[in-house]
């Protein structure tokens, strides 16, 4: 494949935000492979990586940090890695076009309605952060001011302002937050302008996105990797799947059309809510969400003897527990998909797995989020006993 190619951001290392910039992607993608081989290749087959033919602007979730410098003067951008330091950023090779000119459009419109930066120190001024998030498929835009006061002079002549400028703005958001640092979004949401969420369209199915929600950064690469994720499933109609750290359900929802029956399980209450509500806006009946630990969960259905036939696993960077392992392997399912953001973590719950039954089909890396170190694989595991 040939991969679009532009020259390195000229702010990088003070950024921090991309740590293989120095390596034009062909070279990040080999190294991402090594990486993966290297950590994971005794465990089975590491097909070659899936990048992104055009590896930039690809996140469609865009968070900057406004303050003022000592002069006054306006800065939006991103916090110097480790410090509370604004690096000023205009446009970065990462983030969606469209939200990066939202955010210097803010900036630039600030002074005219005489609005501050907020200083958490002398906790004055107004603006701390803004947050864009754009439906790459609808084209929804949501707007998020993070602001450190509830009170917003202006407010509807800068909403007008924001409008006018980029009719696709589909919902505004005051989110206010006067803790001390931290969280980018505070606790209290009003809605300024709009429904409070936008909707994106994922594997053909809606979804809705709220300020607070979590949703997948790279939606062009998401597909790639729950496509990987469901072809390894090899599901049936029949199939039973269990969807173990499910998320707001994306990933179960977009395979419950090639099996029996679904069950989700995670650990934030908020983000099942969001799954019951996306299974029923997108009218998917065999589908349910168990709100609790995944290692638990495993426990209580080896103990039962319940019925799974395949088990998705896609947990966080910490990798799985031991608990939910040792119950996997006493179910024993045919087959196991891993999605893993850390190879490091999955080397080490692939052994497990190899221990307990398992061997590993095919390792398949996804670059989902390009310049980064990171890396994503899907592993297709079979029962053998
Ligand atoms: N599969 C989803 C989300 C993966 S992120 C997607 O593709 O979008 C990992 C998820 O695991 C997070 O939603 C996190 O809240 C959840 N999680 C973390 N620890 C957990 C645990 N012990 N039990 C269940 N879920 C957990």
């Amino acid at each position: 494949m040939t991969y679009i190619q532009k020259e390195p951001c000229p702010i990088y290392k003070k950024c921090g935000g991309c740590q293989m910039q120095n390596l034009p992607y062909d070279r990040q993608l080999a190294h991402k492979q090594a990486t993966v081989r290297k950590l994971c290749g005794r465990f089975g087959k590491v097909l070659p990586i899936i990048g992104m033919e055009n590896p930039y602007h690809y996140r469609n979730k865009v968070s900057a940090a406004f303050a003022e410098d000592k002069r006054g003067k306006l800065l939006s951008g991103v916090y110097q890695s480790g410090t509370r330091r604004v690096v000023p950023v205009d446009s970065c090779q990462l983030e969606d076009e469209i939200a990066d000119r939202i955010i210097v459009f803010i900036r630039k419109i600030m002074p005219s309605f005489k609005m501050h930066a907020y200083d958490a120190n002398t906790r004055r001024g107004f603006l701390r952060h803004v947050l864009v998030k754009r439906g790459f498929s609808t084209g929804e835009i949501m707007v998020v001011l993070v602001t450190g006061t509830p009170v917003f002079p202006g407010k509807n002549a800068f909403i007008t302002e924001l409008r006018k400028a980029f009719p696709d703005i589909t919902t505004i958001i005051q989110s206010i937050n006067a803790g001390p640092t931290g969280l980018v979004l505070g606790k209290q949401e009003k809605v300024l302008y709009g429904k409070g969420y936008i909707t994106d369209i994922l594997c053909g199915l809606r979804f809705r996105i709220s300020a607070q929600s979590f949703y997948q950064i790279n939606p062009v690469q998401t597909e790639v990797l729950y496509q990987k994720a469901i072809e390894a499933a090899h599901l049936t109609p029949e199939s039973t799947l269990l969807d173990a750290y499910c998320g707001v359900g994306t990933i179960g929802m977009a395979a419950s059309k090639y099996c029996g029956f679904v069950t989700g399980v995670e650990l934030n209450p908020d983000a099942v809510k969001d799954a019951i509500a996306n299974a029923k806006e997108n009218q998917i009946k065999n589908v349910r969400f168990v709100c609790g630990d995944a290692g638990e969960f495993m426990v209580e259905l080896a103990r039962e003897r319940g019925k799974v036939d395949v088990v998705m696993m896609d947990p966080p960077r910490a990798g799985s527990s031991k608990a939910f392992i040792e119950s996997l392997c006493t179910l024993a399912p045919k087959r196991v998909v891993y999605v893993s953001c850390n190879p490091e973590t999955l080397a080490r719950d692939l052994k497990y797995l190899t221990e307990g039954g398992y061997e590993a089909e095919s390792i398949q890396p996804v670059d989902m989020f390009p310049h980064t170190a990171h890396v994503e694989c899907v592993v297709s595991l079979i029962y053998k006993g």
